[in-house]
C-alpha cells in the first residue's frame, strides 16, 4: 500500500453501507483513520454494521441527521448513488469539506498504476476485453470496480509491477479529487443519468474528470467520432490517442473495413475479430489502444480478439444450433442498446424483446428493423412491440408467457442462416430480479433446444 500513514488519526465519515462503503470504512479504519459510518436505513442487524464496530468504527444508521457534521471531518467518502442535494454533502460542501468516492482512496493507496475506463456505453466490454489483453500478455492485471472487487480493496494490495483495470461510472468519477489514471480510456457521450447530474454538460464535466489530474506521461484515449468529447477534454495535459472507426488514421488507432491500424500502420486484419457489432469496434480500437501502451505485444492482443466472443449479456454469442446463431444481449435495457444489436446483423433475426413496461415508444427502433423477420414478445410490454412490429410490416409471433417458451418459438419458425437475438429494450423487472437472471434463463433455454 503507498503511503499507508496518510489517514492515520484523520477523521473520515463514510456515507452508505453498501458494500463499497463498507470496504472503505474497514480500509480507513485499518489505516488508523477515526471512521464514522452513517446509512440511511436502519441498522435491524446488519451484519456488516456489526463488524465495522468491531473495527472501532462508530456506525450511525437510520437516516442522515445534517448534525452528524457537527463532529468535525477532513473528508467524506460517499456511496455514489448518494446525489449531491443531500442535506449532508450540501452542507459538508458548504464547510469545505472534501467529498470522495471510494476510487479517490484506491487511487491514493494504489502502488500499481491505473487503466480507468469510462464512458455512457461500452465499458464493462472495453474493461473486460483490456483485462484479457493484459492478462495473457503477461501484464498483472487486477479488475477493480462495477465490474470487479470494490477498487479501493483490489488498490490495498496491488503491487507495483501490477496494473488496475478500473471501470469508473461518472457517479465515481464526480467524488475525486487527485484521482489520476496513467491510462484512461474515455468511450463515448450520451443522454443518460440527467436525473443525477442535472444537463448534459454536468454529465460530460463528470467524465472528463478522468483526465483532469493527467500528466505528459499520461495517457487518454478517446472516440475522436464524437467531436462533442473535445470541448471537455481540451485543457488535458495528457497524450491524447483518439480512436476512429471511420477509416485509416495517421494518429491513434483507426480501422477501415480491411485492418486495425496503429498510428497509421496495419497492426490486426479485421477478419481475425470475433466480436461482432460497430459499435463493439469501438471498445475494440480503445481495448487495443491501452493494450498497446502496457506494453501488450501483438499476439497476445489477436488472440484475444479471435477467441472472445462478448460479455455474458451484453451481445454474448451463446451457441449455433442447426445453423441458427444465438445471441444474448439482456443487458440491453432500452431502445438505444438494442439499436446497436439490431445493427450489428446483416442475416435475416428474430427479435425476442419485451419486459417491464415504463411507457416509453419503440418507435426509434423503426430504421433498425429492415433485416428483423419476426418478433417474439415478452413480459409486460409484449403486446406493444408486436403491434409496433406490425407496423413496421414485419412478422409478429404471439406473446410467449416465458422467455423458454419464446426461445423455443423462435427456434421453431427460423431458417438456417437465421440469427436470434434477445435484445429486451426493457428492464427485466416485471418478470425477473435483473438482467443476468433474464439472460441465463435464456442461455438454459439455448442449451436445452433438440434438433
Ligand atoms: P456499460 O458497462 O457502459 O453499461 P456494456 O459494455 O455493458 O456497457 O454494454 C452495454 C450495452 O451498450 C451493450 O449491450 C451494447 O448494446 C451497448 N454498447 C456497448 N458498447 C457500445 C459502444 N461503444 N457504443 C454504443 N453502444 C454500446
Amino acid at each position: 500500500m503507498k503511503n499507508e500513514t496518510q489517514f492515520e488519526g484523520k477523521k473520515a465519515l463514510v456515507l452508505g453501507l453498501a458494500k463499497s462503503g463498507h470496504a472503505a470504512a474497514s480500509l480507513l479504519a485499518a489505516c488508523g483513520a477515526e471512521v464514522t459510518l452513517n446509512d440511511a436505513a436502519p441498522d435491524d442487524g446488519n451484519p456488516l454494521a456489526a463488524e465495522l464496530r468491531e473495527l472501532g468504527v462508530t456506525v450511525i444508521c437510520g437516516g442522515h441527521p445534517e448534525t452528524i457534521l457537527d463532529g468535525g471531518f477532513d473528508f467524506i467518502v460517499k456511496n455514489p448513488g448518494i446525489p449531491y442535494q443531500n442535506p449532508v454533502i450540501l452542507k459538508a460542501e458548504q464547510l469545505g469539506i472534501p467529498v470522495w468516492t471510494e476510487i479517490e482512496l484506491a487511487y491514493l493507496i494504489s502502488e500499481a498504476p491505473i487503466i480507468a475506463i469510462t464512458g455512457s456505453n461500452g465499458k464493462t466490454t472495453t474493461t473486460t476485453l483490456l483485462f484479457h489483453m493484459l492478462n495473457i500478455g503477461d501484464r498483472h492485471p487486477l479488475i477493480a470496480g462495477n465490474i470487479g472487487t470494490v477498487a479501493s480493496t483490489v488498490a490495498s494490495k496491488a503491487k507495483a509491477d501490477e496494473l488496475i483495470v478500473l471501470e469508473a461510472s461518472s457517479f465515481q468519477l464526480m467524488g475525486t479529487g487527485r484521482f489520476r489514471p496513467h491510462i484512461a480510456i474515455w468511450t463515448n457521450l450520451y443522454e443518460a443519468h440527467l436525473d443525477y447530474h442535472g444537463s448534459r454538460e454536468a454529465y460530460g464535466e463528470a467524465k472528463a474528470r478522468i483526465t483532469k489530474n493527467q500528466t505528459a506521461g499520461d495517457f487518454l484515449i478517446y472516440n475522436a467520432d464524437q467531436p462533442e468529447l473535445e470541448r471537455y477534454i481540451a485543457g488535458t495535459e495528457a497524450r491524447l490517442i483518439p480512436f476512429t472507426t471511420k477509416g485509416r488514421a495517421e494518429t491513434g488507432i483507426s480501422a477501415d473495413d480491411e485492418q486495425i491500424y496503429w498510428l497509421g500502420e496495419p497492426i490486426i486484419p479485421r477478419s481475425k475479430i470475433m466480436l461482432p457489432g460497430a459499435h463493439n469496434l469501438e471498445n475494440i480500437l480503445s481495448a487495443t489502444a491501452a493494450a498497446i501502451l502496457a506494453g501488450c505485444d501483438r499476439s497476445a492482443i489477436e488472440s484475444v480478439l479471435s477467441s472472445f466472443t462478448g460479455v455474458r449479456h451484453r451481445m454474448q454469442f451463446v451457441k449455433e444450433v442447426d445453423g441458427r446463431k444465438f445471441y444474448n444481449d439482456s443487458k440491453a435495457t432500452n431502445t438505444l442498446a438494442t439499436k446497436s444489436a439490431l445493427s450489428s446483423f446483416s442475416t435475416p433475426t428474430l427479435l425476442i424483446a419485451g419486459g417491464l413496461d415504463r411507457g416509453h415508444s419503440f418507435e426509434e427502433l423503426r430504421p433498425y428493423m429492415v433485416n428483423v423477420k419476426a418478433v417474439i414478445g415478452i413480459g409486460e410490454t409484449a403486446d406493444r412491440l408486436l403491434q409496433f412490429a406490425e407496423s413496421c410490416g414485419v412478422t409478429a409471433l404471439s406473446e410467449q408467457q416465458t422467455l423458454t417458451a419464446a426461445v423455443q418459438e423462435a427456434f421453431r419458425v427460423s431458417s438456417k442462416g437465421d440469427t436470434i437475438l434477445l435484445s429486451p429494450a426493457c428492464a427485466s423487472w416485471d418478470q425477473y430480479p435483473s438482467f443476468e437472471a433474464r439472460g441465463d434463463e435464456f442461455i438454459d433455454a439455448v442449451q436445452q433446444l433438440k434438433v
